[in-house]
This record gives C-alpha cells, sequence and structure tokens, in this order.
C-alpha cells in the first residue's frame, strides 16, 4: 500500500512537530505556507502560497489523501470548496466556530459549558450595555484573529474601554467580564474513527501577557478531570470529531469556566512529545488517517517551558540532565515563539526542583 499522505494549511512549528511525528510512520507530510523559510520546510516540502489561495489549495489537496491545519486563520469558505476534493479534517465548521470569539462562546454555551460573562461588542453603546452588565475590570476581545493576548484589551473604566475598542479598530469584538481564576488549565482531547475518543491529563498553564510560558502535567485532579472530559466529549461528539482538540480553561472557587477551544494541536500539549505515550502530533495523524489511536496516558510528570524572542545558549541548555530542547528554526522577534524545552520525570516534587534552574537560565534571554 502506498504511504499516506497529507497536506498541512500552515508549516509553523505546529505542523512541523506533526511532520516530525509522521515521519517514523512512513506517512508523507506536505505543506501550504506563505513562507519558503517557514518552519516545516526542513520536514517536507512547501507549497509557497497565500492561505486564501483557491488554486493553492487546491494543488496541495490533489496531492494528498487527507488535508489538516495548524494554523485557525484558513478562510472557511477556501476549506469547503476542496472539501469536496479530499477529506478535511477537523471538520471546516468546528474551524468556523473556533475563528470567532462570539461563535465559540455560543456554542459553549448551548452544550451547557460555563464561560466567563460577556457581551457581544459591535458599536459604541454595546460598551455602556457590557460595562452595566459586567462590572470592572472588562477584557476588550476581537472577535477574529486574536491570539496570544493579541487584539486583546483590558479595561477599568468606561474611557480605557472606549479607547480600548478604538485601539482594536472598533472591530466586532466580545466584553468579558475578568475571571479572578487560581489557575489556567488546559484539556486535550483526540477523536478518532467510529466514535474513538481518548483524553490526555490535564495540563497546568502559565499565561504572561496573554501568552503562555509555561505547561506542568498531568495536574491531578479527578473530579475536574471528569468534568473537562464530558465538556469536551460534548464538543466532539457535536461535530463527529476527527483529531485533535483543545479547550483552555479558567479554574475558579468555582469550577472550571471554558475560556476558548482550538480545533488543533496545542502549544500546552508540547509536553506529550516526551511526558505521554503518544504524542498529541502521533495522534493527531492518527486519528484524521482513521487509524487506532495511541495511548494518552503520561509517562510521569513534564514541565515544558516556551523559548520566546531569542533562544538560549545552546550548549548550556543541553548539559541540563534530561532537558530535551527544541528549536523551531524561526529568526528571532519579542514575545516570537522560537522553541521550548521540555523535562520529565516519575517524581513532582523533584521535577519542580529539575525546572527551577532551567526557568532561570531561560529567563536570561525570553523576552
Ligand atoms: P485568550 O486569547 O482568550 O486565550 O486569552 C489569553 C490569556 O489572557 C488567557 O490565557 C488568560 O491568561 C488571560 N485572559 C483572557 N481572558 C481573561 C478573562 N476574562 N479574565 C482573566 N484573564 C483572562
Amino acid at each position: 500500500m502506498a504511504n499516506p499522505r497529507i497536506g498541512i494549511i500552515g508549516a509553523g512549528q505546529l505542523g512541523r512537530m506533526m511532520a516530525l511525528a509522521a515521519y517514523p510512520l512512513c506517512i508523507d507530510c506536505r505543506f501550504l505556507d506563505t513562507a519558503q523559510n517557514a518552519p516545516g520546510g526542513q520536514v517536507g516540502p512547501i507549497h509557497v502560497g497565500a492561505l486564501d489561495d483557491a488554486d493553492a489549495l487546491r494543488a496541495l489537496a490533489g496531492e494528498v489523501d487527507v488535508l489538516t491545519f495548524d494554523i485557525e486563520n484558513v478562510p472557511i469558505e477556501v476549506l469547503e470548496q476542496v472539501a469536496g476534493q479530499v477529506s478535511v479534517y477537523p471538520q471546516p465548521k468546528v474551524l468556523a466556530a473556533a475563528q470567532d470569539r462570539l461563535a465559540e462562546k455560543r456554542l459553549f454555551r448551548e452544550l451547557g459549558i460555563p464561560t466567563a460573562a460577556f457581551v457581544p461588542v459591535d458599536d459604541e453603546h454595546d460598551l455602556d450595555r457590557a460595562a452595566q452588565t459586567l462590572g470592572w475590570p472588562i477584557v476588550l476581545k476581537r472577535r477574529r484573529l486574536g491570539y496570544d493576548g493579541r487584539g486583546q484589551r483590558m479595561a477599568d473604566d468606561s474611557a480605557s474601554l472606549v479607547h480600548g475598542w478604538r485601539e482594536l479598530d472598533r472591530a466586532p469584538a466580545i466584553a468579558e467580564r475578568w475571571v479572578n481564576f487560581e489557575r489556567e488549565l488546559s484539556l486535550i482531547g483526540v477523536g478518532g474513527a467510529e466514535g474513538s475518543l481518548r483524553f490526555y491529563p490535564l495540563s497546568e498553564n502559565v499565561h504572561a501577557d496573554g501568552q503562555l510560558v509555561c505547561t506542568i502535567a498531568p495536574y491531578e485532579d479527578e473530579d475536574l478531570t471528569l468534568t473537562a472530559e464530558r465538556w469536551l466529549e460534548k464538543l466532539m461528539r457535536r461535530y463527529d470529531y476527527r483529531g485533535v482538540l483543545t479547550v483552555e480553561f479558567f479554574h475558579t472557587d468555582a469550577g472550571l469556566l471554558a475560556n476558548e477551544f482550538a480545533p488543533r494541536v496545542h502549544n500546552s500539549g508540547h509536553w506529550t512529545i516526551e511526558g505521554a505515550q503518544t504524542s498529541q502530533f502521533e495522534n493527531h495523524l492518527r486519528a484524521i488517517l482513521g487509524w487506532p489511536l495511541g495511548e494518552t496516558a503520561p509517562r510521569g510528570h513534564a514541565a515544558m517551558l516556551n523559548l520566546l524572542g531569542e533562544l538560549p545558549d545552546r550548549a548550556r541548555v543541553l548539559a541540563m540532565r534530561g532537558v530535551h530542547f527544541h528549536d523551531y528554526g524561526k529568526q528571532p522577534r519579542p514575545k516570537r515563539k522560537l522553541g521550548h524545552c521540555t523535562i520529565v520525570d516519575p517524581d513532582r516534587d523533584r521535577l519542580l526542583k529539575r525546572f527551577a534552574p532551567l526557568q532561570a537560565l531561560i529567563a536570561e534571554t525570553n523576552c
């Protein structure tokens, strides 16, 4: 039988790590990306083209068995056009909900998954309504094209809310009540053929300025895990979902609130490469090809640290015992995700002790 071929829209680090997971399984991966030197290019061929270039997408679709994506800004109309030509997983209709924060929040509500209180914002009158309904502080988020804290403004009063809305170019937005959370958690699930479903353990995530800095997994809480799994299952069953799906939560004293979902492999799951029986990347490939899903059990406790803005000295990192170093091959730029490091240890306390010097070293360069 010929080797399966997968087309990945976007050749960022997520696509690159998918293609790396594909290698041992003899799966052929190729990409569509705007840049020839994107991270995936070291692992598979890149078709250079805009993500909304229907011809480029059709050309890629013509060469592969399944099409998937590592980026969420793929225009749905273009994706739906090729969906008649080749299988597209995860399904474009799930991606459509994830691209619009309002649709996403409404979907959570419809499925009985609690979220922070929110008010849609289309004009300045809605800002007054938001202030009355939500109180202060408020987080204003663009409905579309916001990620890693971009496209968001915090407001403590009416003046800063109006100012923030103008800074966001008066784009359609949602105003959200500020959540005083204890911690942030995420759950990654994978949906395969014939309704098969598996979940990784909960991960605890630390963000700075809206961007993920580190993840520690598993976060061991049986009740929270069961609740989060039940919610993810509802979401995945709604769409007969195929592939990896991630939901991010705020853990508050009243329980979990869903913040957002991503119909793709996720930064908070990078620890699964070394820290789980099967990585999220391999399981995504297995799921979209209709192959049996791999075990999602952890191999111990794992800590993952993002390398942001500038890479640390490689030799110093590699000299630290048991540190796994991932360099995505990207040019440095403040806040840009250039790589990550992971440590795995059977014992959580020992893991945290080993993690501290790595954090100190990375703090010298992260920017
Ligand atoms: P998001 O783009 O919605 O994932 O937001 C990025 C990060 O900003 C989250 O992971 C939180 O750390 C923070 N954040 C977003 N929304 C809220 C909120 N309503 N209350 C408190 N923190 C928030």
